[in-house]
């Protein structure tokens, strides 16, 4: 017996679909999109992107789709990426932004050292922020403190960030007038629920990639990723200079430390303007 496996995109996925209409429909395995059967030849596409052909027609039912080569989506151009910081700080927004790829711009990402904002020093997220907001088509969504606080009385902090990734794609879309057809999301949550979220939303974006630590292999995600770490450092300074208050990151011991201090300096009621108040800090401190 024979099998291929071959990397597809979202749009071909959909066009071997088309073409499998004679062919007999089966029971969906786990994280696939399909399963086809032939009289020679088993067809399953997997969310991944990877369709296996298994069976004696393999080579056959294959014939034609090998142009799409694996991995070739990372270097596939233009491309829309989507990325969110801010969601393990206690103190700070919610960041998400969604930027836009051309090949053009690839050349400056490398010079920028783009790569994923984890693994870059907020001195050179500082320096390159500005020049990457210049050039890059994009859509930045700022959850303040209040707002996530008040939204989180009905939404988890995974419903957040599906909303508000969609949001990002659905401005940027308007923005740059249209979308091109690879886009990725780095991977928080698995495609399907990523879409049950969303169902009551009014636009919802499909057709989208999910793929964990895209930041390192997507030049458009690892951007996004830059923009949004940025756009949060910014909200962070302003945030320290008004309260004059030095919040620490994440959501560790210091962090506890911390919100006792504010709360004795700036009362109770103000700490729902700077902190993620249904993180486990809260109690400990309070
Ligand atoms: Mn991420």
């Amino acid at each position: 017996m024979s099998v291929k496996t071959i990397t597809m995109t979202e749009e071909q996925i959909r066009q071997l679909e088309q073409r499998l209409s004679k062919a007999q429909k089966r029971k969906t395995p786990p994280y696939a999109r399909y399963q086809y059967q032939t009289s020679e030849c088993v067809i399953t596409a997997y969310e991944s992107g990877k369709v296996v052909f298994q069976g004696e027609g393999a080579d056959f039912y294959a014939q034609g789709w090998e142009t799409a080569e694996p991995d070739a989506r990372a270097g596939r151009f233009p491309q829309a990426g989507s990325d969110e910081v801010g969601t393990g700080d206690y103190f700070g927004p919610v960041v998400v932004c969604a930027a836009l790829v051309q090949k053009e711009d690839v050349p400056l990402l490398a010079q920028l050292q783009v790569t994923d904002s984890k693994a870059l020093s907020d001195d050179h997220i500082r320096k390159i922020g500005p020049q990457l907001i210049e050039r890059l088509p994009h859509s930045l969504l700022i959850l303040n403190n209040s707002d996530y606080n008040r939204v989180h009385e009905r939404d988890n902090m995974v419903a957040i960030k599906c909303k508000l990734h969609n949001q990002a794609y659905v401005h940027l879309r308007r923005k740059a007038q249209g979308l091109p057809d690879n886009i990725i999301i780095d991977q928080f949550v698995q495609k399907k629920s990523y879409y049950r979220y969303l169902q009551r939303q009014d636009e919802v974006i499909t057709g989208i990639h999910f793929e964990t630590k895209a930041e390192h292999t997507y030049p458009a995600v690892a951007a996004a990723s830059v923009i949004a770490r940025y756009a949060f450092l910014r909200c962070f300074d302003r945030m320290c200079e008004r309260y004059d208050f030095h919040f620490p990151k994440g959501a560790g011991k210091q962090v506890d430390t911390a919100i006792a201090a504010f709360v004795s300096r700036h009362g109770k009621e103000a700490l729902y303007q700077v902190g993620k108040l249904h993180f486990a800090n809260t109690k400990k401190a309070l």
